[in-house]
């Protein structure tokens, strides 16, 4: 854990997360994420480090918000009062994980047998309950619905909100020579029930294939990169955050 972390009074603390730990601040309209180099995977299976990871994923965060911000999407983003550190609008965590895959990969191959990298006709939305006791369960509409999680309403605007953040990274990630497979958001509602998009995205959050590469293992970027025991996990992580916030000074 990084000397900024020690800092913050644990009086403040209000949830410590896999990969992230959230303190109130004197604003109770602000929260303050300090992201950690903590790494798990397999609902908290396994477990390790990485070097340097908080300040990469809350730097990479930060520049896409940033810039989704500037293409109209509302985030829950306001500042970053040092690298691995966010201040955050508070919002109510919707408890589901949304997740978009453009190719297969991961648990979608593993439970359907569709071979990893067959690209998808159309991006496809899911939605995991979040909830790690029950292994964060794949949900259908009916069961979002039942579970009084969303109203159709609220889910109509997720999805729509979801499908355009999901173009802008595949053009914006394409730009940095990186295929973006698939990647999980988490959506909060502000005090006027607005929703936001929230939590992080990163290479934790993202698969990432090099385009530069045509090796299946050599070309992650992401968090497979630790959870198969590929090797060079931090100079992955160093790769996108450098190809990234490159093509975000261009943009902004
Ligand atoms: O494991 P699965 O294939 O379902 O993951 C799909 C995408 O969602 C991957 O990019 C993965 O990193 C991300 N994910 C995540 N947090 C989870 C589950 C999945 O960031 N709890």
């Amino acid at each position: 854990m990084s000397a900024k972390l020690l800092k913050m009074p644990e009086t403040a603390k209000l949830y410590e997360g896999k990969a992230k730990i959230l303190y109130n601040t004197d604003n109770p309209q602000i929260l303050l994420t300090c992201y950690k180099d903590d790494a798990t995977a397999f609902n908290a299976q396994k477990r390790g480090q990485i070097k340097g990871k908080g300040e990469i994923n809350c730097t990479v965060s930060a520049a896409l918000f940033t810039w989704l911000e500037s293409l109209d999407i509302p985030t829950h983003y306001l500042d970053c009062p040092a690298p691995n550190q966010m201040r955050v609008k508070a919002v109510t965590i919707i408890p589901i994980e949304v997740v978009v895959r453009n190719i297969a990969a991961g648990s979608l191959c593993r439970q359907t047998g569709l071979p990893e990298g067959k690209v998808l006709p159309s991006p496809l939305v899911e939605f995991y309950l979040k909830n790690d006791e029950l292994g964060d369960p794949l949900l259908t509409r009916d069961r979002l619905f039942l579970l009084d999680i969303v109203s159709p309403e609220q889910l109509a605007v997720i999805e729509e909100i979801t499908l355009k953040i999901n173009k802008h990274l595949q053009e914006f990630f394409t730009s940095c020579q990186i295929t973006l497979v698939d990647f999980k958001l988490e959506f909060g509602l502000d005090s006027e029930q607005r929703i936001l998009l929230a939590d992080e995205i990163s290479p934790d959050t993202c698969r990432l294939w090099d385009q530069t590469e045509t090796d299946p293992q050599a070309r992650v970027m992401d968090k497979d990169r630790f959870r198969k025991d590929l090797g060079q996990v931090e100079s992955a992580y160093q790769q996108v955050q450098a190809r990234v916030l490159a093509r975000i000074k261009e943009l902004i």
